[in-house]
C-alpha cells in the first residue's frame, strides 16, 4: 500500500489487540520501554535526516515573540515553526514509518499496564477541547 492511501478505518481498540497478538518477543515491561524510548529517538532522527541529509525541510530558529494577549489568529501569524519547505514523498513516509512504530510500542506500553489506548484518545481530546490553545504545553 503507498502512503496516503485511505486503509479501511481501523480503531485504537483493534490496533491495540493486534499488537497484543504480535507481542511475543518483548514481553518483559523493560523491553518495552527501551523499545518504547528507542523509537522515539527514530522518530526525531528520521526528521533530522530530513534536515541534514536530505534537505528537504530546514530549521531557521530564533526567539519566539510569545505573548499572553494574543489571540489565536495573531499566535497563528506570529509564532514560527521554526521551519522551511515541506517532506518530500521518500521523507514523510520514512517518518511516518517511524511514528508507526512508536505507536506499535504505545500500545504495547499500554497493553502490559491495562491502558485503553483508544480511551486516552477520548480523554485527550476532551483536554484540548476543555483547555484551549494557549493551555497546550
Ligand atoms: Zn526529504
Amino acid at each position: 500500500m503507498h502512503w496516503g492511501e485511505k486503509m479501511n478505518s481501523l480503531s485504537l481498540k483493534e490496533f491495540q489487540d493486534q499488537v497484543s497478538d504480535l507481542l511475543l518477543r518483548h514481553r518483559s515491561v523493560l523491553d518495552v520501554l527501551s523499545k518504547f524510548t528507542q523509537s522515539n529517538a527514530a522518530v526525531q532522527r528520521s526528521v533530522a535526516k530530513a534536515i541534514t541529509e536530505c534537505g528537504c525541510i530546514q530549521v531557521h530558529a530564533g526567539k519566539q515573540h510569545y505573548s499572553t494577549e494574543m489571540t489565536i489568529n495573531d499566535a497563528k501569524k506570529l509564532l514560527e515553526t521554526h521551519m522551511a519547505g515541506e517532506l518530500c514523498e521518500n521523507c514523510v513516509e520514512v517518518v511516518a514509518s517511524e511514528i508507526g512504530k512508536n505507536l506499535f510500542y504505545t500500545a504495547s506500553l499500554c497493553n502490559l499496564l491495562g491502558v485503553d489506548l483508544q480511551k486516552v484518545l477520548e480523554d485527550e481530546s476532551k483536554r484540548c477541547t476543555t483547555l484551549g490553545f494557549f493551555n497546550m504545553s
